[in-house]
């Protein structure tokens, strides 16, 4: 077996406190292994205190609820799942612990771990987990696997990012047969929408800007979104939708967060990489999936132009 993957479960064993983090924003990768991890750690020990910290998102609250952290005072062990950088760890401070391990399937961003667990070829970190339980043989209730499966169809995009694997329907395969779990009723709370977002996304599919090159944007300021009903996060959500158009090979929607004050930006591509593009802009991610926070208006024109070279980087190197 993996060390890394029996380090782990040693952890978990010698610690009676447990912290368990995710990245801010949580989405049902991050909150679905974060809530599987305690359940797990808490079925196997009762008398330990675990508590799974951060933001609660009110879109996804039917996978679970979050605790509040007391103040650290004993030696606590710190999980920090699906989360590459120290800027983005939702609620908990790195030095308030004994023993912290990263669970992530990121490009590393930041080394913050005493032991770190990345795989940036699973789809998901919940993948992850679903590979580290089975290594251990800790037993998978119907509840974790519920959990567990949720992020990795969402992560994944129904199974449909290039990051899906033969691994990954291996373990999902093993998790259905040996939990026997009514997937497909887990669609529903997890897809369910109201009208109000369809009609935002019609409206933009008929605003957005494409470029020569394919570079497809859309600015949506707060006056938009009220006008619509929608906040800013499900619309970030919307930029999954417009991976098969042929004439987009990079997308980007950026969205005003008039309570932080920032503009949000979620990219795609099928085309160039664009993480390093958006490290460039308080950002980050996968290769064809990142997000970056921007501060002024005049960052996006930059940033749009950033990535209209990319594309018209990539596709003179494809024609050569
Ligand atoms: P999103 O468009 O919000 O779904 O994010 C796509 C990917 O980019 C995810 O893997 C995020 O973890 C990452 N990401 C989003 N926003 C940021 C940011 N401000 N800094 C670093 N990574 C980010």
């Amino acid at each position: 077996m993996n060390n890394s993957f029996k380090m782990v479960a040693k952890l978990i064993k010698k610690y009676n406190n447990i912290v368990i983090a995710r990245h801010i924003g949580a989405d049902p990768d991050a909150l679905g292994s974060q809530l599987a991890l305690r359940e797990m750690i808490k079925n196997m020990y009762p008398n330990k205190k675990v508590l799974a910290v951060g933001n609660p998102s009110s879109r996804f609250k039917f996978m679970g609820t979050l605790d509040k952290c007391d103040d650290i005072t004993e030696p606590t062990l710190l999980i920090v799942l699906d989360t590459p950088d120290i800027k983005r760890i939702d609620g908990a401070i790195l030095d308030d612990y004994d023993y912290v391990i990263k669970i992530d399937h990121h490009p590393v961003v930041d080394d913050f771990a005493n032991l770190s667990i990345v795989m940036e070829d699973a789809s998901s970190t919940a993948q992850i987990l679903l590979e580290l339980f089975f290594a251990n043989r800790f037993k998978i209730t119907e509840s974790i696997a519920r959990l567990l499966y949720l992020g990795v169809v969402s992560d994944t995009d129904r199974f449909l990012h290039d990051y899906t694997s033969v691994k990954t329907f291996a373990l999902v395969t093993k998790l259905l047969e040996e939990t026997n779990i009514d997937f497909t009723s887990l669609y529903a709370p997890l897809y369910m929408r109201p009208l109000a977002e369809i009609r935002f996304q019609g409206y933009i599919y008929q605003n957005m800007e494409i470029t020569d090159n394919g570079l497809a944007y859309i600015k949506i300021t707060d006056d938009l979104l009220k006008e619509y009903g929608v906040d800013s996060a499900s619309a970030g959500n919307m930029i999954n939708d417009l991976k098969f158009v042929n004439e987009i090979i990079t997308w980007a929607f950026f969205t005003e967060d008039k309570k932080s004050n920032l503009i949000r930006v979620n990219i795609r591509s099928r085309g160039p990489y664009i993480n390093e593009i958006a490290s460039k802009y308080n950002g980050g991610g996968h290769k064809y999936a990142s997000g970056a926070r921007l501060t002024s208006s005049i960052q996006i024109d930059d940033l749009i132009e950033d990535l209209d070279q990319a594309v018209l980087k990539y596709k003179e190197n494809i024609e050569e």
